[in-house]
């Protein structure tokens, strides 16, 4: 595996559990990978197209320096006002990816989270990878340019 970046979406979905359990052990290395895997071509401000940030108030947020936006990690993401403790639901979202018939009730039962939460987030997981997963993950940054909106009807 690469060392010192995060997996890649590719490297996630084929790791084996074990690897998956100690690399995603806390809050903060799920924060981090989405950090990494949403800016990895850097940085654009959703609100103002600047580039240029400074970090945000919470763990790898960042904040654009112009108009002072601010985007957790989360954001964007399927993990965005996820309940559940995102270690837990990374879990969820790699069990998905591996086993997709595993049912709520029995992730509601291995990782002791109510069943309504369990199926809420299942739910969105699948809907993002039927989406096409490359980065369904997040909503591209869509910045209104001349040249893109001249491409619609
Ligand atoms: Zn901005």
């Amino acid at each position: 595996m690469k060392t010192q970046n995060s997996p890649d979406w590719e490297e996630l979905k084929a790791m084996d559990e074990d690897t998956f359990n100690q690399y995603f052990i806390d809050t903060e290395s799920c924060l981090k990978f989405l950090a990494e895997r949403k800016w990895e071509n850097g940085f654009i401000c959703r609100k103002c197209g600047h580039t240029n940030y400074c970090k945000g108030k919470t763990p790898y947020a960042r904040r654009c320096t112009r108009c002072k936006t601010e985007e957790s990690a989360t954001a964007h993401t399927m993990f965005h006002r996820c309940r559940i403790h995102l270690p837990e639901a990374f879990s969820i979202l790699k069990t998905v990816c591996s086993q997709p018939r595993t049912s709520s009730s029995k992730l509601s039962e291995q990782l002791e989270i109510r069943l309504m939460t369990c199926w809420r987030f299942k739910k969105k997981v699948m809907e993002c990878l039927q989406g096409g997963i490359s980065f369904t993950l997040i909503n591209p940054v869509q910045i209104h340019t001349p040249a893109n909106k001249s491409q619609k009807k």
